[in-house]
């Protein structure tokens, strides 16, 4: 259904009818997507405000987006249509939390920063990167993995239950509060990293974990990249105390974490296998800035994609993501990620037929070593070109889920895998 046979007048009497004072504004520009822009921000206070603006939105063929921080706004395809801009600022509360249990509730527009903040009060923290003013909703619909990855896994394995608003206005629970509950498939998981198409994180009870007791961060300057890469992936199968790994041009960079005697051994080991390379040592608060700091891109550049690679293959896939840079002429930032093969690479200063050209290169570099690329940033005019995601084999899969929960293609049209 087009905006075209959509009453705007009925759809905003419906809205302020169901949103209390100041929930409903005009769009000022603030909620812009690749270009196009909602009549509506509605910001419910409630779930069950939330979950009415959705089935307003679903009675008048109306196309919404949620909306938390809008940190990861660039992911997805340009939207088919874009109506209200759904935001969660004002579910923020925190609804349960149990230290010794190690499982907090929150409502899903908290952000990342206050989590933590909350968390490390008590000695505890959420291993889930991310820029501090993400909200948490919008981390798991996102659901990529960051750097700590290495240790602790992806967002899905510290999500233990949640409720979910969905487009016909009902909010279901899904998941268990207690570790233990939390078995096989279910509708939580498969919101996570679904940006949003199936229906909309209101409340998500976490698992959290203790705050590691000791921490650095190592940076050993290597030859080239390659070999940094190597470094890593060498050190990574010795079983050293390490949440994090990463290569950043020709630096191995280690962010130590554990126990003081676990973390001294590390260093001294990584120390010895550096064999005189160049090392820097960060402590716990400047590798946490340097940690951060990769999570946000203040450079913003034009294009950025994300390459999953077998780890075995990562090293390889980096040295083809060069190769393909330099054949087209393009100026080219990595970031690696060797132990748990994530590739990021960032290009700026070059037009859209050569981004195009590397997507299309890149894209089938990775999907040779059985992985994938998703461009998780570029103009609307590249957008315009390709498919963000690229192929999946599970499309048949997610069409028909998303026909269940949203026949009216309702919730962020088009910006999802096969412009679901
Ligand atoms: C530079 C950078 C580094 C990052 N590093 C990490 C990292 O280390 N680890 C990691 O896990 N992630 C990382 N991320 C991804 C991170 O998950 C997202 O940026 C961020 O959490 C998104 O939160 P947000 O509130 O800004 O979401 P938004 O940008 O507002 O929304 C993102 C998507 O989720 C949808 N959405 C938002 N809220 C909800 C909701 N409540 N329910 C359903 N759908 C919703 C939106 O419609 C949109 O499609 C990184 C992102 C960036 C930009």
């Amino acid at each position: 259904m087009s905006t075209n046979t959509l009453s705007i007048t009925g759809l905003e009497d419906a809205l302020k009818g169901i949103l209390e004072e100041g929930g409903l504004l005009v769009e000022d520009g603030s909620h812009v997507v690749d270009g196009v822009k909602p009549r509506f921000t509605a910001t419910p206070s409630a779930a069950a405000e939330l979950a009415a603006v959705l089935a307003c939105g679903n009675e008048h063929g109306a196309a919404i987006i949620p909306w938390g921080a809008g940190s990861s706004m660039l992911l997805g395809n340009v939207p088919e249509r874009y109506d209200i801009a759904l935001s969660t600022t004002r579910l923020d509360r925190v609804l349960e939390y149990e230290p010794a249990d190690l499982t907090v509730t929150v409502e899903a527009g908290l952000t990342l920063a206050k989590l933590q903040a909350l968390l490390n009060e008590q000695g505890q923290f959420l291993p889930i990167g991310g820029p501090p003013q993400a909200t948490v909703g919008g981390l798991l619909a996102v659901g990529h993995g960051g750097p700590s990855q290495h240790a602790y896994g992806r967002p899905r394995d510290w999500l233990l239950g949640c409720r979910i608003a969905l487009v016909d206005g009902t909010v279901v629970h899904t998941g268990g509060r207690v570790v233990k509950n939390v078995a096989g498939y279910d509708l939580s998981r498969m919101m996570v990293g679904s940006l949003g198409t199936l229906g909309v994180f209101v409340e998500v009870t976490l698992k959290v974990a203790p705050l590691p007791a000791r921490e650095e961060t190592l940076l050993i300057t290597h030859a080239d990249m390659i070999e940094a890469c190597d470094a890593v992936r060498a050190a990574a199968k010795r079983g050293l105390a390490l949440r994090a790994t990463c290569v950043i041009e020709n630096r191995a960079v280690y962010w130590l974490s554990g126990a003081a005697s676990a973390v001294e051994r590390t260093r001294r080991e990584l120390n010895e296998a550096a064999d005189g390379n160049k090392i820097e040592r960060k402590d716990a608060e400047a590798g946490e800035q340097f940690w951060d700091a990769l999570a946000v891109s203040d450079d913003a550049p034009e294009l950025e994609v994300r390459a999953s690679v077998p780890p075995s293959k990562a090293t390889d896939a980096l040295r083809q993501l060069e190769v393909f840079s330099q054949d087209l002429s393009l100026g080219i930032g990595t970031v690696a990620y060797p132990t748990i093969g994530i590739l990021i690479a960032r290009l700026s200063d070059s037009d859209v037929n050569a981004y195009a050209n590397f997507i299309e290169q890149a894209r089938q570099a990775a999907v040779d070593t059985g992985g994938s690329l998703v461009v998780t940033r570029a103009s609307a005019d590249l957008k315009a070109r390709l498919d963000v995601w690229g192929e999946s084999s599970a499309l048949s899969l997610m069409r028909s889920l998303k026909e269940e929960f949203d026949p009216r293609s309702v919730l962020n049209p088009g910006r999802y895998v096969g412009s679901i």
